[in-house]
């Protein structure tokens, strides 16, 4: 495949923007190499500048569920264009939204629309602390929340000890206020609730990992963190960016019957335009002013643009429901991807929740961040670029989830299968990498 105008783009783009990329992950660091730069998207494909065409399983890393350009969604963007770009004063269409967040997530009985999936978290954060008159946040290690700075903390040396800063230019002051414990070890959290429970505003936890590829929650993890942040008045906030209206209509906590305090929505609520949302126990909400006295503002919030993607997004997924169809294809892909790994013996793990997978290059099961990080990561490079070269665009990382959309078919999940055999069994094949 010839990306020689990818290649010339990306070297201009370095001249004028960090690394060529408005956000690190599209970089390809991780894989090593040249990004692709898109022309275009359509259905499940996307197009390069070079005129390459690939199957899609990034979906902009989740919001395009329905795949590129979905009609719904387009009409109601131009429909609203037709109106204004924003106004910076209410729209009734922002209670709309507000009301489908609200009847697909029961949790949620008050909402505010932000512009971003950090924008959401930092928000409920803030709103957390100013609710409990605490200031201790509870996050575990390889879950992402947003680049904010009281999340872009790593564990200190010992399992108890406060957060370090995962960032130059995170204050040690404020990775102190975080403490960072592992995935799926509630018997860590019940210690630091033993120790610190008084001073614990929040527990915050993506239900479903998906930012160190996809990590399931082990049984009796979620209603662990329920119980144990209950009992010592601290809210549990479930980061839904990715699983809200992925894994089910209603998101994690639909699939595990949790109620959260609060949760953070983005990625599929702004269909594909810059939107987030935060919500939950209207007492906590009602804290924000201009009830209360917790501040949180934004230009663009509601944007008429992105609030109209949102609407047309979760309608269409409430009236006309892709979970049974994406659960089936991604079965299909998963199976299929372990089968050819099996074939090829390259140690794996497969990862899955509905239409969220990761194939783990791994020996050994990955339930957390300390055994996501074996992962032989140089193979999944050759595997990656493997699948590239045949037209296949997967996550350009061994730790991010890859997404099935509704606009994929059966044929497009067998030719994907199909690829994968052939790279696997080049990869198992001795001989340099
Ligand atoms: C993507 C993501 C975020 C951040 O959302 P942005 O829109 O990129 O700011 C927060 N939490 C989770 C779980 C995410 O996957």
């Amino acid at each position: 495949m010839n990306r020689d105008r990818s290649r010339e783009a990306f070297a201009r783009a370095k001249q004028l923007i960090p690394g060529g990329v408005n956000s690190p992950a599209r970089a390809f660091g991780a894989v090593g190499g040249q990004p692709v730069f898109i022309d275009r998207g359509e259905g499940p494909w996307l197009y390069d500048i070079d005129g390459n065409r690939y199957l899609d399983y990034v979906a902009s890393w989740g919001p395009l569920i329905l795949g590129h350009r979905p009609a719904a969604v387009l009409a109601a963007i131009q429909n609203a264009l037709e109106r204004g770009t924003s106004f910076g004063a209410p729209t009734e269409a922002e209670t709309e939204l507000a009301a489908l967040i609200c009847q697909a997530m029961p949790s949620i009985q008050k909402v505010r629309l932000v512009s971003s999936g950090t924008e959401a978290v930092m928000s409920a954060l803030r709103l957390a602390r100013g609710f409990t008159g605490r200031d201790l946040l509870v996050k575990f290690a390889g879950n992402y929340h947003g680049h904010a700075d009281s999340l872009l903390v790593a564990a200190g040396s010992s399992a108890a000890t406060l957060g370090v800063p995962n960032s130059p230019g995170v204050t040690a002051g404020t990775a102190r206020d975080t403490v960072v414990l592992e995935y799926n070890d509630s018997v860590a959290l019940q210690r630091l609730f033993d120790q610190y429970g008084s001073q614990i505003a929040a527990v915050i936890v993506e239900p479903i990992a998906g930012n160190m590829g996809c990590v399931t929650p082990a049984d009796g993890f979620l209603p662990a963190l329920r119980e144990l942040t209950r009992r010592h008045g601290a809210l549990l906030i479930f980061d839904e960016v990715i699983t809200g209206f992925r894994v089910a209509y209603g998101g994690a906590q639909a699939l595990y019957g949790i109620e959260p305090d609060l949760t953070t929505l983005g990625k599929i609520v702004g269909g594909g335009l810059p939107l987030g949302a935060y919500g939950g126990r209207a007492d906590v909400m009602d804290c924000l002013l201009p009830v209360g006295k917790v501040f949180q503002a934004g230009t663009l919030s509601g944007n008429p643009l992105a609030t109209a993607a949102g609407i047309a997004m979760l309608t269409s997924l409430r009236d006309d429901p892709p979970y049974e169809r994406l659960e089936q294809l991604a079965a299909r892909l998963a199976a299929g991807f372990a089968a050819a790994a099996q074939a090829a013996a390259v140690p794996h793990q497969l990862a899955r929740v509905g239409s969220m997978l990761t194939l783990f290059f791994a020996e050994q099961p990955v339930r957390n961040w300390s055994t996501a990080r074996l992962c032989d990561t140089s193979r999944f490079s050759r595997f990656f670029w493997g699948l590239l070269e045949r037209g296949i665009y997967l996550p350009c990382s061994q730790f991010e989830a890859m997404f099935v959309s509704a606009a994929h078919t059966v044929e497009h999940i067998d030719a994907t299968v199909s690829a994968a055999q052939q790279v696997l069994a080049e990869l198992a094949a001795p001989g340099p990498g």
